[in-house]
């Protein structure tokens, strides 16, 4: 990826990863998005789909957007088949700002699978779906 493109941060660690600069363990990647697996990996598979534009929460994605928003969604669909996930299932999350505990400011769906996992998705209590 060049970095003339649009929305660019050099002081990005996800920017970083799309231009080339710092290595990522690649999963898949097109025009609009890439995956790679995190480095601090929750679960068997934990894959992060981002923009390849620099674009810092879904707070800023604006209606300009929509054709970026939608390829992260359909993006999960391909790395749940590359990562074996896509018939056990698998939880797609953006964590959002302060209280998500959101830590780069570069838009990135968490794609989590490969073992059953509780909700609601809260620190420190792991239940089964529906379970008090
Ligand atoms: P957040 O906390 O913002 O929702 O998620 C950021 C995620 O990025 C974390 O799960 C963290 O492990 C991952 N991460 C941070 N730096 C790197 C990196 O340099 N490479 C990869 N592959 N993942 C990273
Ligand atoms: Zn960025």
């Amino acid at each position: 990826m060049d970095i003339t493109m649009t929305r660019y941060d050099p002081d990005c660690i996800f920017c970083k990863i799309v231009a080339g600069h710092i290595p990522a363990n690649l999963i898949y990647k097109n025009d609009h998005v890439a995956a790679f697996h995190d480095i601090n990996p929750v679960a068997p598979v934990h894959a992060l789909i981002i923009p390849l534009e620099h674009i810092r929460s879904l707070s800023d994605l604006k209606d300009g957007d929509s054709e970026i928003a939608a390829r992260i969604l359909l993006a999960a669909r391909v790395v749940a088949e590359k990562t074996g996930v896509l018939e056990s299932g698998y939880r797609v999350v953006f964590n959002n700002g302060e209280d998500a505990l959101q830590s780069v400011g570069h838009i990135h769906a968490h794609l989590i699978g490969g073992k059953t996992m509780g909700w609601p998705p809260f620190a420190g209590r792991e239940v089964a779906h529906g379970e008090e």
